[in-house]
């Protein structure tokens, strides 16, 4: 494999300040890459190739001037198409927005930007980032760099496949419930969703707005880190964005894991889990005590409804969140010709007919239905009612821990079509992701070992609110003492 490509995000930051390589250099090899392999993998919808040249040739001008630039400075990067770049296609994964051109930045874009970063394109995802395999994406699936037969995860799957495939250094995703952290252990990298607002979600194209997040997926922990420092922070155009003030995550990644608490909770060693996902967390779990780590097994007796809950919190703001794709504003527009409705309603009903896949409806039918009159009561309030206990039983538990360990799904990813015709198991590939959007604390996904098919498996650490720090510091701990990470697909 080409050195460049083979490299860590830091690694390369640090070729390209020393002026070992150019931007431009390292952009032509990753555009060169995409051109060699994505023909299989499906990662990106938008390749910006001479966009991508430019600001990597701006960036040349900067580099090795002396200190103060951002690691992230000529560094190629790509971003779900689910966050809008002023003037480029985003489209959310949907014939809806097929045509649309986003006319502002959304603030994580702006962030890169500023930084130097150079964005090579737009990566798939399920319609609206509702999915765990990519396989509802408008413009076809993304295939997994570890096997091409199976599903990348979703609904960030073409942000996890492209670091993977390592045709862009480190990508961007969004987790409402497990989206980043999912297919991050189906590819094979660190993906991490941080604590609901640390990161603003202006422009980001809303699914479930207090579920939403967003977040890195990168080869190493430190990358993560890197990642993290340049898009976490208040924003005055996300009313939901913390003002909390934001550490520098690259300190005190090397702290290890000596006395750090570490919780098992017994309820994430589901029935029905891959035994071998199941042996290598128990493998992940001794690496940990063996280097300090004070493990003590705990129980979350609610986790049980976070995955219940979900289904009726998320669908019920996506319903909301998606009336605005009347045709009038965004995107497609139908008329319908039909003396059924009238021709406003016609236009309505044609757009929202033709625009929307199969998923993106059968979320707004039960969005709609559970907070219709007669049943918001008996679902939607009980939903966040429940979903307040979830939070305490965290909170309660983090009084004598610092972080919960456990796998990231019960199985390795899974092939094409093998869930689509069963909504409920392709759910359940999140059940262990989503008690942590529920209460909206930081989590992450490690790779932690491959299946005897050689598909990767993924190691979860979850943190108190705003303990994105000591997430890391487990996680980097567990990387250092193992060499997981360093697991190449077969591409
Ligand atoms: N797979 C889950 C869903 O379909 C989570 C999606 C996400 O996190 N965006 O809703």
């Amino acid at each position: 494999m080409n050195e460049i490509i083979s490299l860590t995000a830091r690694e390369l930051s640090e070729k390209l300040q020393a002026r070992e390589v150019s931007s431009e250099e390292a952009t032509r090899t990753y555009l060169e890459r995409i051109e060699e392999t994505d023909e299989r993998v499906h990662a990106y919808l938008k390749v910006l190739g001479d966009e991508a040249l430019e600001a990597a040739r701006e960036a040349d001008k900067h580099l090795g001037n002396g200190n103060g630039s951002s690691p992230l400075l000529g560094l190629p990067v790509a971003v779900k198409d689910l966050l809008c770049m002023k003037g480029t296609p985003t489209t959310c994964g949907s014939k809806f927005l097929e045509n649309f051109i986003a006319p502002y930045d959304a603030t994580a874009v702006r962030l890169l930007k500023e930084a130097g970063a150079v964005i090579v394109g737009k990566l798939n995802m399920d319609e609206f980032a509702m999915g765990s395999s990519t396989e509802h994406s408008a413009f076809g699936a993304t295939r997994n760099p570890w096997n091409l037969e199976t599903i990348p995860g979703g609904s960030s799957g073409g942000s996890a496949a492209a670091v993977a495939a390592r045709t862009c250094a480190i990508s961007l995703g969004s987790d409402t419930g497990g989206s980043i952290r999912q297919p991050a252990a189906c590819c094979g990298v660190v993906g991490m969703k941080p604590t609901y607002g640390r990161v603003s979600r202006y422009g980001l194209i809303a699914f479930a707005s207090s579920l939403d997040q967003i977040g890195p997926f990168t080869h190493t922990i430190y990358d993560c880190a890197m990642m993290l420092n340049a898009i976490c922070g208040h924003d005055p155009l996300d009313s939901t964005s913390s003002g909390e003030a934001v550490p520098d995550y690259t300190k005190g990644l090397g702290a290890g894991a000596k006395g750090l608490r570490i919780g098992i909770p017994k309820e994430y060693f589901i029935e029905g889990m891959d035994p071998e996902v199941e042996a290598a967390v128990q493998g992940a779990i001794e690496v940990m005590e063996d280097m300090g780590a004070e493990i003590q097994e705990i129980s979350l007796p609610y986790t049980k409804y976070a995955l219940p809950c979900y289904y009726i919190i998320a669908p019920a703001e996506a319903g909301s969140n998606l009336a605005r794709y009347d045709g009038v504003r965004f995107g497609l527009r139908v008329q319908e010709d039909t003396s059924e409705y009238g021709p406003l309603h016609g236009m309505y009903a044609g757009s929202r007919e033709s625009g929307f896949g199969e998923e993106v409806k059968r979320r707004i039918m039960l969005g709609t239905y559970a907070l219709s009159s007669g049943y918001y009561d008996a679902y939607y309030t009980k939903a966040q009612r429940v979903r307040t206990l979830i939070c305490r039983e965290f909170r309660e538990a983090f009084k004598s821990l610092d972080v919960i360990m456990s796998a990231t799904t019960p199985t390795p990813a899974f092939r094409f079509g093998e869930r689509m015709d069963d909504p409920i198991s392709m759910y359940l590939s999140d059940i262990l992701a989503i008690p942590c959007n529920m209460a909206g604390l930081p989590g992450i996904s490690q790779p932690c070992g491959l299946t005897s098919s050689g598909l990767p498996i993924g190691l979860q650490f979850v943190g108190k609110a705003f303990g994105e720090q000591e997430v890391l510091r487990a996680a980097a701990a567990f990387e250092g003492a193992t060499s997981h990470h360093l697991a190449l697909p077969p591409l």
